[in-house]
């Protein structure tokens, strides 16, 4: 499923790396890593940055695009949890990295378009959340206004308005970042997966393998990086120390462009089981309506084709004239109490950093991230990090976290209950593609789901993908699908880069 974003010549990446050791690398060419590689190398640091597929491809280059220090009913949640502090920083740390891209968006190439962003109450049953929400933004100090009949295209009893927020185009985001730490001196490499990662001494040791048709599904790493620092910024916890992957819920959810007469003018968000998220934009001098919605966890529930078309129905009630132009989808992670995981993994790792759990607000919260990993790195921290983070890396809310891994297991126990049925389609599937699969996730065992929408193998337990020849798409998997017995692998000198830049057709 193609996004609207990605048009024009992306920018040269390179697929070979320089021998010796790195002052830091960065795995992951999505807003955090990129925005952290820019940050440190113009500072003269040596950095690489690794890239499975390409800049963009993960959940970055999919998003809505919104810049907003309104986030649904986020603060409100926190403040109820008690969270007061983290909260304040929280809002501190948006507001930093708002005003960070705003300062680079014209050496970026990245227009921004200034719009109110709302949260607003789809009915009367959520109109006491929306209404907390606007309590919550301005005990934190946000120049929140209350709309009690918001002028919106769509069912609205209330709505909590911040003016003067931005909305930008994602694919130039990620374009903008790549030629600024390229052109810092930062090397981009693009087609190597991390497996693993290893602190010993003062020097961190990453196990690479590169991807293509030929990958290994297992064996020993094609190539070892050393590098005083390394910053995971790839999504999904991708290293198990920790179990950090078990505090994170993947949500999937959709997003869909049309072409419309009367696109809305502020950047909305619907409160509620059911949120929908819409914005405008102009896509090649067309008058674009954005939505997004129907979330749910990755590899549970109703099928992905039951979602869209859920999403498309919504769209077209309320928009008649809407002209699909592109659909698409894309997953973020989310914590138990929906503040990022950010920071050093400490103990036998302390140079080893890790920045994920952005609840779907990372074009602010993973350059917020970037900010302040870099800012600990060159020894300019960011005053509020230590109060928003220290927390993430104590294993809260007990009950929260229970309640996921239930979920978890509940999906787990789906999937496998479910296998008989949808074995015809994944075995179907699987016996097409040239080498037959084992629909079984690497990651931990999980039972995989077909994804009608998407043509791939999807894990519910932590939200791994696979695409139809086994090869991760993204989620905490850094291994292929295993192969039936006897059937023999493609040749390794058949390895390309799966998913180059000049490719930019997504599944
Ligand atoms: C539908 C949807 C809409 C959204 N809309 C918004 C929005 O409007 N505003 C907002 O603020 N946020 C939004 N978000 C959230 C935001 O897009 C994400 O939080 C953010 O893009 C995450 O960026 P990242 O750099 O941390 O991860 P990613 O962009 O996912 O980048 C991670 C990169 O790491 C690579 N990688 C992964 N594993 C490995 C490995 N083992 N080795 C090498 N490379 C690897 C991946 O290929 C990927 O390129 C949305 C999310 C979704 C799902």
């Amino acid at each position: 499923m193609e996004t609207i974003w990605w048009r024009g010549e992306p920018p040269a990446t390179t697929t070979g790396i320089a021998a010796g050791r790195h002052d830091v690398v960065v795995v992951g060419a999505g807003v955090t890593g990129l925005t952290t590689a820019w940050l440190l190398a113009r500072a003269g640091m040596g950095v690489v940055v690794v890239e499975a597929r390409h800049p963009g491809a993960g959940t970055t280059g999919r998003t809505t695009g919104k810049v907003s220090a309104l986030q649904g009913t986020l603060l409100s949640r926190a403040l109820a949890a008690g969270r007061e502090d983290q909260a304040e920083a929280y809002v501190a740390s948006t507001l930093r990295a708002m005003s960070w891209l705003e300062e680079h968006a014209d050496d970026l190439g990245v227009p921004l378009e200034r719009r109110d962003a709302l949260t607003y109450a789809p009915t009367s049953a959520e109109r006491p959340a929306v209404a907390a929400e606007h309590r919550a933004a301005r005990q934190l100090g946000l120049p929140v206004a209350w709309l009690g009949s918001p002028d919106l295209p769509v069912p609205a009893v209330g709505a909590v308005a911040l003016p003067d927020q931005l909305q930008l185009d994602p694919g130039r985001l990620v374009d903008g970042l790549t030629r600024a730490a390229t052109a810092a001196g930062a090397t981009v490499v693009t087609g190597w997966r991390l497996r693993r990662v290893r602190q010993r001494a003062d020097q961190v040791v990453l196990s690479l393998h590169r991807e293509g048709p030929g990958i290994h599904a297992q064996g020993e790493p094609e190539l070892r990086l050393r590098a005083g620092r390394a910053v995971l910024a790839t999504g999904a916890a991708v290293v198990d120390r920790r179990l950090h992957f078990a505090r994170l819920e993947a949500e999937r959810s959709y997003l869909l462009a049309a072409e419309t007469a009367s696109p809305p003018s502020p950047m909305a968000f619907g409160a509620g089981a059911s949120i929908r998220s819409f914005r405008s934009a102009e896509v090649d001098g067309r008058r674009v309506l954005l939505v997004g919605g129907a979330g749910h966890p990755t590899g549970r529930g109703r099928s992905e084709s039951e979602r869209l078309a859920e999403l498309r129905e919504w769209t077209v009630e309320h928009w008649p004239d809407a002209t699909e132009l592109a659909a698409w989808s894309a997953q973020d992670y989310a914590t138990t109490d929906h503040l990022p995981l950010v920071g050093s993994l400490g103990g036998p790792s302390p140079d080893v950093h890790l920045a994920t759990g952005f609840n779907k607000w990372g074009l602010t919260s993973g350059v917020a991230a970037a900010l302040a990993l870099s800012g600990n790195i060159l020894g300019t921290p960011e005053p509020w990090a230590e109060r928003l983070y220290e927390r993430s890396w104590r294993l809260r809310d007990a009950a929260a976290l229970a309640s996921i891994q239930a979920g978890v297991a509940i999906g787990g126990t789906a999937a496998a209950v479910q296998l008989p049925m949808s074995t015809p389609t994944s075995a179907r599937r699987a016996m097409s593609a040239e080498c037959r699969l084992i629909p079984v996730c690497t990651h931990l065992g999980g039972v995989l789901r077909w994804n009608d929408q998407e043509q791939s193998y999807d894990c519910p337990l932590h939200g791994s993908r696979f695409d139809p020849d086994g090869r991760v798409l993204e989620g905490p998997a850094t291994r292929p699908l295993r192969r039936l017995p006897g059937v023999e692998q493609r040749k390794t000198n058949d390895v390309t880069t799966p998913e180059s830049p000049a490719d930019r057709k997504e599944k």
